[in-house]
This record gives structure tokens, C-alpha cells and sequence, in this order.
């Protein structure tokens, strides 16, 4: 590999920047594509600049604008920031490039539990960890850019705001503006963090008070931190730190971590977590704090009990708001609600009529994929003259600590609050060759079914590599399986997924493997 150095200027609050020139190698070199061919911009029908502008290019924006220019329309996307959104630049990826550096670690500091002599202790070169996360995120970010060329997708660098119902105004860093006219458009404009008062925290990055847009662009490994919200964004991050030798201690006002999903995964995650040295405080609320001379003195109250907790930086790791301020949408006539762009329905159109909203900025599922999926049903949507809906009922959502998480479907208490007579399967990983081959034997497998037709409701995992497997499930979901028939759907051996088919066996009454 070569050195970054001289291809990336990392400003201190945000994520690396690349030269144009060095982009394009960068891209080669960590994925191994090269520069497509360049498609011309369509023309746009009527007195329009374009069929459709999406706003914001996020995973929701960008997928929307390929797939609107695949379908033939002419497509400009403006994006104020980066290509790639909140996902690419501070989210998904950045927080996954660092989880695997600190996985890999740990593999390599327990690697004598299958044998292998590593000499010397094995330990993180901050600076290069940070390049190399640096490096992933612009090579994806370039390959955005990339994708936009070979679809002809015009990509308009710029903050925009509404003129009229077909107009907006962008305008560029360097004050310049544009006007731009389209019959339809998608609004993508995502969240950005925002600090949720705590009586007496005050500060920014300075001061030693992050949200995870600080923590991807770390320029230290703190002593100790304390991590509020102990939802997906709280526990992978506090995975990272606690890995990298801060002292972690995280804070969740549910009795469970991750409490959007089934209780036995949050109880599960927080045992195997401690066990890793984090220190969970589930049912407990950061009551106040005061500044001290290297950080932060913490009032962490459960119950009648109040803990007092001395760090040096609090990472906020819950609170984001829609991205909707100035854009004059209400003036337009697009409604917004509290928590960002109210769609009128599942088709993702809003209260105007050719403008459709997708992703984070409606306020609702707040997951990338989710984003992409709304995007190219909007833009079919507008395309095809069709007000078909979105599909929810098989959304996966993932956590990737290690042990991972994953989930799709009803949760046991929703399926029973629903009314289902439920049946339950499980199947640890423990008892599996695969699992024990690669020593990683923690966690299990929930299936959620309903006795009368067998119906699979949901799908709960945790334990190893249960984020890549969770596609089985969602696919099972999707095309309303049941639990005979998964139980019958012959599996590789010896893998992972084959807790997953004796999970299924279980909640049949007949795992094969259970004593
Ligand atoms: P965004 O990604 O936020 O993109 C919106 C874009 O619009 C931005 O680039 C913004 O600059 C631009 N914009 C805003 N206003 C304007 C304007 N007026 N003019 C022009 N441009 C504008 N989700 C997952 O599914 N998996 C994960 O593993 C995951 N991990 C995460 C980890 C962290 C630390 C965080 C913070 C989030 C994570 N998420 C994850 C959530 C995921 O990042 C979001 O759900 C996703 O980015 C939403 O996509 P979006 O396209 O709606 O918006």
C-alpha cells in the first residue's frame, strides 16, 4: 500500500479530504476499479433543467439519482457535503472500518487459543488506524463520484433551498448561486447529531464532549469515556474505544441495551460486553455533570442510587435531528413534523405533490439500507406514474459489535402484544463445529413463529458473523415461509447458519442437537 500521507488532508473536525488526482488511485487501489466510462446527461422534457433533482447524496439521495438515471430520467443530485452522506463519511462505514482494526487485534492477542505463536505484544498504531478509515472512506466516496459519471448524473456541489414547488437556488461554498428547475424531486437530506441537554454539559470536541461525528474523527484514544444511549451508535462505538484501552462505561435509560429489539439479545450483548471489560449501566439516567480539570464528573443515577464518575470524555451517542432548517419547505407547502418531512403515505410522497422524501430526513426508520430501498421506490414511483408502497414487514437491523447482532421481524413481546399464539426456537452457537473451529462460540438464535400456519414472525441473532446471515432471514420473512419449511431447507456443513436451521427445529419441537 502506499503511503496516504500526501493524498489526504484530514481537518480537524471532519473527515479526510482527497486531491481529484490521487482519488482515482486510491479507488484503484483499494477496490480495483477503474474510471468508467463517462455517460452523456440526457436531456430533460419540458422547460425543466432536469426530471428529477435529488437532494442530498447520501445512501438514500445517491441510490435514488442511479436508479432515476437508469430508468432514463434526467438526474442532477446537490449535495452541500461529501458524496455518501452521514453513512459513508461519519457513520456505517468509518464506525465498521475501525470495528474490524479492533477485532483483528483482539484475534491476533487470542490467536494462542488456536495455536498460533505470535511474538511480542500486539497493540494499535493509532495514526495509521485512523489513515487507513480515512482511506476506505474516500475511496467509496470517490466511487460515488464515479457512479454518478457512468449514469451521466449531473452532481451539483451546493447548500439548496426551495424557490417555488419546481425551483430551488444552490448555493456553492464559494457563495455562489444556481438556479435549477425540475418537475419532481427527492428530498434525501438525512440528520446531522445534535447534543441532548444534560444539565451542566456544555462544549465541543475541545472540551472533551463527542457524538460519533467526533468519535469516527478521534485525534486521541481517551483515558475514559462515558457513553450515553446505549442503543447501535453507543454500544459499536463503545466496542471501538473499550478495544483501543479507554475505560468505557456505558449509560442506557431501558433496562436492556440495544432495546429496539428483542430483550434476550440487549440482555445477552450487555453479559457478553461486560466480559469485555465495558461497564454497562442499563435503567440508569446521566442526571447531571460538572467540568473538571481533564474532563467530565458524572452523576449516573439508577433508582435511589446515584454513581459518581470521573472521565475524560462523554460521548453523546443518542440525539440526531432532520436536516430541514432553511430550505423553505414550508413556505412551499411541504409539511414537516417533529421529527423532520412528513410523507403522506408509504408511497413516500409528501404534502406536494411532485416532491417525494426518502431516508433519515423523514424521521422515521433511521437505517442506511432503509434509505436506499425508499429511494428507488420513490424514483420508480415518479418514473412509472405509480403510487405503489414501501414494504417494511423484513427490514434487518444489525449491530456490529463483536459478538454481532442481528434482527429482522417482530420481536417475541411484539408478536404476543400482536395477539399471536407465538412459539419459540433456539439453538446456541456453542454446540456448533463451525463455531468451535473458529472459536467463537458466544450467542444464539431466536426464531419468533406463530403456532396455527407456522408463519415465521421474526428472526433474533447473536454471536459471530449473525449480520451477513440475517439475508437468509429477512429473505424467509419476505416470502412468508414457515418454520417446517426452513427446517426442511437444507443448510451447509459445517457452518454458522446451521444454528439458524436448528433454531428453526427447535421452535418445531424437534432440534436435533439439543440435550
Ligand atoms: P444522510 O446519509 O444523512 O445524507 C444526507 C445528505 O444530504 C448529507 O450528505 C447532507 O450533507 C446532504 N444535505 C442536507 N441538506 C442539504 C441541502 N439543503 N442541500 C444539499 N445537500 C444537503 N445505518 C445502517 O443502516 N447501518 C449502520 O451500520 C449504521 N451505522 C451508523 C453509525 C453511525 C455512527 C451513525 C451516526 C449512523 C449510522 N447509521 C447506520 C445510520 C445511517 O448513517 C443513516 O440512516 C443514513 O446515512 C441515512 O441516509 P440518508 O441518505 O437519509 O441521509
Amino acid at each position: 500500500m502506499s503511503d496516504p500521507g500526501n493524498t489526504t488532508v484530514t481537518p480537524t473536525n471532519g473527515p479526510a479530504v482527497a486531491t481529484a488526482h490521487a482519488l482515482q488511485t486510491l479507488i484503484k487501489e483499494i477496490s480495483g476499479i477503474t474510471q468508467p466510462e463517462e455517460q452523456e446527461q440526457l436531456m430533460a422534457s419540458g422547460n425543466f433543467d432536469a426530471d428529477i433533482v435529488v437532494i442530498g447524496a447520501g445512501p438514500g439521495g445517491y441510490v435514488a439519482a442511479i436508479r432515476a438515471a437508469q430508468l432514463g430520467a434526467k438526474t442532477i443530485c446537490v449535495e452541500k457535503e461529501y458524496l455518501g452522506g452521514t453513512c459513508l463519511n461519519w457513520g456505517c462505514i468509518p464506525s465498521k472500518v475501525m470495528i474490524a482494526s479492533v477485532e483483528r487485534l483482539n484475534h491476533v492477542k487470542h490467536a494462542s487459543a488456536l495455536g498460533v505463536k505470535v511474538e511480542g505484544e500486539a497493540s494499535i498504531d493509532f495514526d495509521a488506524f485512523m489513515k487507513r478509515k480515512d482511506k476506505v472512506v474516500l475511496a467509496q466516496r470517490g466511487g460515488v463520484g464515479m457512479l454518478f459519471k457512468k449514469n451521466g448524473i449531473r452532481h451539483v456541489e451546493g447548500f439548496a433551498s426551495f424557490i417555488d414547488a419546481n425551483t430551488i437556488e444552490v448555493t456553492g461554498k464559494d457563495g455562489k448561486k444556481e438556479k435549477i428547475r425540475a418537475k419532481n424531486f427527492v428530498l434525501a437530506m438525512g440528520s446531522s447529531v445534535i447534543h441532548i441537554p444534560v444539565p451542566g454539559l456544555e462544549g465541543g470536541r475541545k472540551e472533551g464532549v463527542w457524538t460519533s461525528d467526533e468519535a469516527v474523527t478521534a485525534d486521541r484514544i481517551p483515558k475514559s469515556m462515558l457513553i450515553l444511549g446505549g442503543g447501535a451508535v453507543g454500544v459499536e462505538l463503545g466496542y471501538v474505544f473499550n478495544g483501543l484501552g479507554s475505560d468505557v462505561t456505558v449509560v442506557e435509560m431501558m433496562p436492556n441495551l440495544i432495546p429496539m429489539m428483542d430483550s434476550d439479545l440487549g440482555v445477552e450483548l450487555g453479559k457478553l460486553l461486560g466480559r469485555q471489560g465495558i461497564k454497562i449501566r442499563t435503567g440508569a439516567t446521566l442526571e447531571k455533570v460538572e467540568k473538571t480539570k481533564g474532563g467530565w464528573k458524572c452523576y449516573v443515577k439508577k433508582g435511589a442510587e446515584t454513581e459518581v464518575l470521573e472521565v475524560e470524555v462523554i460521548l453523546l451517542g443518542v440525539g440526531r435531528k432532520a436536516n430541514t432548517d432553511n430550505m423553505n419547505l414550508e413556505k412551499i407547502g411541504v409539511k414537516l413534523h417533529r421529527r423532520g418531512v412528513e410523507v403522506v403515505d408509504d408511497s413516500l410522497i409528501t404534502s406536494v405533490p411532485n416532491i417525494y422524501a426518502i431516508g433519515d430526513v423523514t424521521g422515521r426508520i433511521q437505517l442506511a439500507h432503509v434509505a436506499s430501498a425508499e429511494g428507488i421506490r420513490a424514483v420508480t414511483n415518479i418514473i412509472e406514474g405509480k403510487s405503489e408502497k414501501m414494504d417494511y414487514k423484513a427490514v434487518p437491523n444489525c449491530v456490529y459489535t463483536v459478538p454481532e447482532v442481528s434482527s429482522v421481524g417482530l420481536t417475541q413481546s411484539e408478536a404476543e402484544a400482536k395477539g399471536y399464539d407465538v412459539v419459540v426456537g433456539k439453538a446456541n452457537f456453542r454446540i456448533f463445529g463451525k463455531a468451535m473451529a473458529i472459536a467463537e462460540q458466544d450467542g444464539f438464535v431466536k426464531i419468533v413463529a406463530e403456532k396455527k400456519y407456522g408463519e415465521v414472525l421474526g428472526v433474533h441473532m447473536i454471536g459471530p458473523h449473525v449480520t451477513d446471515m440475517i439475508a437468509a432471514a429477512v429473505a424467509a420473512l419476505r416470502l412468508e415461509a414457515t418454520m417446517d419449511f426452513m427446517a426442511e431447507t437444507i443448510h451447509a456443513h459445517p457452518t454458522l447458519a446451521e444454528a439458524m436451521m436448528e433454531a428453526y427445529e427447535d421452535a418445531t419441537g424437534h432440534a436435533i442437537h439439543k440435550m
